[in-house]
């Protein structure tokens, strides 16, 4: 059985800080953070993506993802994740990612903008084995 993950959908309050609901670490302290790059990812947090890309993601997300036959590529800061199978060369989306993704109990905080900019930030976390 595949652990499909929770949605926590924020359209109005999107700019808010998000910690971590596990260890409580503020890991997107404002709004401003993704483009000063002062994300701030922990022990917890599986991936953390937007409309544009994919700016961090975890030891544990990057190992199943190429246990499924992705390829990861990491370019400056920017995850780009190209599939190996059935064509090559096609980066993986983030929906589809987090399709592909099996981690019981995880949780995503998507924040949607809308317009005009019509962005949305995803965070994933998941409780470590053992927790
Ligand atoms: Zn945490």
């Amino acid at each position: 059985m595949k652990n499909k993950m929770q949605f926590h959908t924020r359209s109005a309050f999107y700019h808010l800080p998000i910690c971590c609901g596990f260890c409580g670490q503020l890991v997107i302290p404002s709004e401003e953070a993704l483009e000063e790059s002062t994300i701030n990812p922990c022990q917890h947090t599986l991936f953390i993506a937007h409309s544009e890309g994919y700016e961090f993601l975890s030891d544990r997300v990057q190992e199943q993802l190429k246990q499924k036959g992705y390829g990861i590529e990491i370019d400056g800061s920017l995850v780009m994740i190209c599939y190996y199978k059935p064509r090559e060369e096609e980066s993986l989306d983030i929906d589809d990612m987090i399709t592909e993704l099996d981690f019981p109990d995880s949780l995503v905080v998507e924040s949607v903008v809308g317009a005009p900019s019509g962005m949305s930030l995803l965070v994933g976390f998941a409780p470590l084995s053992g927790e």
